[in-house]
């Protein structure tokens, strides 16, 4: 699940995710569900806002590719 992600080229051309609000690049974090099992997460380092959330790592390898493709891009 990705929420609030944008992204931004970088000089060689490749797509660097950044909190959509603040183009800072966030931090891969651990959060746990209610039922206490593991999620991967993408957390703003600024405003702390969760941007992603994922149950495994795959997950998030997966979305991430499909994501650069579609992701809207900050000028
Ligand atoms: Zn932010």
């Amino acid at each position: 699940m990705i929420d609030g992600l944008a992204g931004i080229k970088s000089g060689k051309g490749t797509v660097v995710f950044v909190c959509s609000k603040c183009r800072v690049v966030p931090d891969n974090a651990l959060g746990a569900q209610n039922k206490g099992e593991l999620v991967y997460m993408l957390i703003c380092s600024k405003c702390g806002a969760a941007l992603a959330e994922w149950d495994t790592i795959e997950a998030r390898e997966k979305e991430l590719r499909e994501f650069a493709k579609k992701v809207e891009l900050l000028a």
